[in-house]
């Protein structure tokens, strides 16, 4: 079911294949297929179990009163509380939301963390907004969601335009109407309030260590292994940074703004500090610019989409050149690119595994809150590099087992998972 046009302006095959829920529900549904799941669970299963929409009255800096929307759906709290971001964006839709929760759900299981799925957003422009309306939306939209979150209902975290300051307000805001310091309530906190140590470079790190996996699995190495990056943020940027520092090479970058490209390799953090000095990665001296959208079809071993969804659909699909596809961000292939990667040998590390370090530390972070206890990075890193190796190895072992690419070996052991919690807790009446 199509809840909203996803973006204007595609046409409408397009937009199908644009439309998240429409491509986590084609995934759901080959893995249940595959799976023989019951029709009753697949029911269950199909349908997020929560959707609430606020509507955020906030004051503007210049006095006017609008009106923000905000959505946080729970897609499934069979296995845990339900965990997952919150983004801010203009063209947010709640079938996003939905899809991202369902990706929430999945990815908690193939990692096998104690949490069910969550997302939400609020449709706003943070590029236009101050510090001081963010904070505003952010604490109303916490205080209209107060019913519904909690440290064992609902646990939000960061994800597109919001960071540990708009965890620090929700957080706050959370404990004021608790009259107690509630610091379970979010993670990707700040340090000082309960935040974990490693839980910035995550999602980055995960991917490092999954990539390092499928290098070892391909036979390659990763001192002869090129690296394409798109997106230089948070996932993207810290990717780059930690695979450039295990020997890889990273050859291109590519962001909203531009690409560089250097075939003897990019030292992320100097491009880092370039961007830092001018706003932006072009014009970087040690590489050469080059056009963004072709970028993406540079020759390479591992390809690292970090950016948004959709990135690689039907009509592009065949143009990409890389051995591994590790997917940093959520919902980078269409379902439609799946088949045509799949039929171009390309081993595809999907988004509910690839980039599942960053809701791993979020469990770590979630478990030392509830202890009171802090660790070091040195454990927390390792302990997330062995939960990453096991769910790459379940993931691989489950799709040589069965015959199926990667992603549907993922979707299917997460359903397993899940719907194994829903069989053991009955459906109470
Ligand atoms: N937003 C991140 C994701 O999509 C992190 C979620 C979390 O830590 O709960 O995985």
């Amino acid at each position: 079911m199509i809840l909203e046009a996803t973006k204007p302006g595609l046409d409408e095959s397009m937009e199908r294949e644009f439309n998240p829920w429409l491509s986590a529900e084609a995934r759901f549904d080959e893995a249940a297929d595959r799976l023989g799941l019951d029709e009753g669970l697949r029911k269950i299963l199909g349908a997020p179990a929560l959707e609430v929409t606020v509507h955020i009255p906030v004051q503007l800096d210049d006095g006017r009163l609008e009106v923000f929307t905000g959505y946080r759906v729970q897609h499934s709290i069979a296995r845990g509380p339900a965990k997952g971001g919150i983004r801010f964006a203009p063209d947010v839709t709640l079938d996003e939301v939905r899809a991202l929760a369902s990706w929430m759900t999945w990815k908690c299981a193939v990692v096998n963390i104690p949490f069910g799925g969550g997302k939400g957003g609020v449709i706003c422009d943070p590029a236009v907004l101050s510090q001081g309306e963010l904070e505003r939306i952010t604490r109303r939209y916490t205080a209209e969601l107060m019913d519904f979150i909690g440290p064992e209902r609902d646990v939000p975290a960061p994800d597109m335009n919001t960071n540990e300051q708009t965890m620090a307000w929700i957080m706050d805001t959370y404990s004021m109407h608790k009259r107690a310091t509630m610091n379970a309530i979010v993670t990707g906190k700040p340090l000082n309030l309960g935040g974990s140590r490693g839980r910035v470079e995550a999602t980055g790190r995960g991917c490092l260590f999954v990539t390092l996996q499928a290098l070892k699995k391909l036979h390659l190495e990763p001192s002869k292994t090129k690296v394409v990056v798109q997106g230089f943020g948070n996932v993207g940027g810290k990717a780059a940074k930690l695979m450039h520092r295990s020997g890889m090479k990273i050859i291109c970058v590519i962001e909203y703004d531009g690409a560089v490209f250097n075939p003897n390799g990019i030292d992320p953090e100097a491009l880092q500090r370039h961007r830092a000095e001018t706003g932006s990665i072009t014009g970087y001296p040690e590489a050469e610019d080059i056009d963004k959208q072709e970028a993406l079809f540079l020759d390479c071993d591992v390809l690292v989409p970090a950016a948004k969804e959709n990135v690689i659909h039907s009509r592009n699909a065949d143009r990409i050149r890389t051995r591994i596809i590790c997917e940093g961000a959520n919902g980078p292939c269409t379902a439609p690119a799946d088949k045509i990667l799949a039929e171009k040998g390309v081993f595809v590390i999907p988004d509910i595994l690839a980039n599942a370090g960053g809701v791993t530390v979020s469990y770590f972070e979630w478990v030392q809150d509830r202890q009171g206890y802090f660790w070091n990075e040195q454990l927390v890193n390792g302990r997330l590099e062995e939960i990453m190796v096991d769910a790459f190895r379940d993931v691989v072992k489950f799709a040589e087992a069965h015959q199926v690419n990667n992603r549907t070996a993922a979707y299917m052991l997460a359903l397993d998972r899940v719907a194994f919690a829903i069989k053991l807790r009955g459906i109470y009446a």
